[in-house]
C-alpha cells in the first residue's frame, strides 16, 4: 500500500507487526527537539479474555500482557501518533479567559497554552494529520482476503448441506428399517393367532 510522501511517518513502535493496515484515525505530529531519544509508554488496556473455561488461555506478550503501549520518537525526529494519546503525552492549560471555566480541556490549537504535565511535556505539537486509506474495493490484498472468506463459508455451507443430506437419509433409512420391522412383527401373530385359535 502506497503513501502519500507529504505525511509525517508514524513513531517507531518497537516489536509492532501491524494486524489491521487500514487503521484510519487522526495522527497527531510531534516535533522531538531534544538530543535524546524519547519513549512513550501509553496505556491502551488490557482486552479481557472471554471464552470457553476449558479453552487454554492463550500466552499474552508484550502490550496485551501490561496495557502499556510503547512508541519512540529519536533525537531530533518529527513523527506522528493517534490523537487519542494527545491527553497522555501532554496536558495544558489553556490561558484564554474564555477557557477559563474548563482549561484543561481546550482543543483549539490557536490558544496559547501552558504544559503542565504528561509523559513527554519537551516535544512540540505540530497539529494534526490525517493518513488516507484505500476503498477495500482498490486493495488487492483486501479483496483476495475477502475472496479467500467467501470461499471458504460456502465450502462450509456445502460440507453442512451433505451431512445433512446424509443425516436425512440416514432417517429414512431408519424409517424404512422400522416399518419393515413393524410389518414382520404384524405378520407374525396374525400368522400364529389363528393357530392358536383352533
Ligand atoms: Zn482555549
Amino acid at each position: 500500500m502506497t503513501q502519500p510522501t507529504n505525511l509525517i511517518p508514524l513513531a517507531d513502535r518497537p516489536g509492532y507487526h501491524p494486524e489491521d493496515y487500514q487503521e484510519n484515525a487522526p495522527e497527531t505530529v510531534w516535533e522531538n527537539p531534544l538530543d535524546r531519544d524519547q519513549p512513550l509508554h501509553l496505556y491502551v488496556g488490557v482486552t479481557p479474555f472471554l471464552g470457553d473455561a476449558a479453552s487454554p488461555r492463550p500466552r499474552y506478550t508484550g502490550e496485551r500482557r501490561t496495557g502499556i503501549r510503547t512508541y519512540v520518537i529519536k533525537a531530533h525526529s518529527t513523527r506522528a501518533l493517534p490523537s487519542e494519546f494527545d491527553m497522555a503525552i501532554q496536558q495544558y492549560d489553556c490561558l484564554e479567559p474564555e477557557c477559563a471555566p474548563r482549561r484543561r480541556y481546550c482543543r483549539d490549537h490557536t490558544h496559547r497554552r501552558v504544559i503542565v504535565g504528561g509523559e513527554a511535556p519537551h516535544l512540540i505539537n505540530r497539529g494534526l494529520q490525517h493518513r488516507p486509506v484505500l476503498h477495500p474495493s482498490l486493495d488487492a490484498d483486501s479483496a483476495a482476503r475477502n475472496q479467500a472468506l467467501a470461499d471458504a463459508r460456502r465450502a462450509q455451507q456445502q460440507a453442512t448441506l451433505a451431512a445433512e443430506t446424509a443425516l436425512i437419509a440416514q432417517h429414512q433409512a431408519t424409517l424404512v428399517e422400522q416399518k419393515m420391522n413393524a410389518q414382520l412383527n404384524d405378520n407374525k401373530p396374525q400368522q400364529g393367532a389363528p393357530k392358536g385359535n383352533k
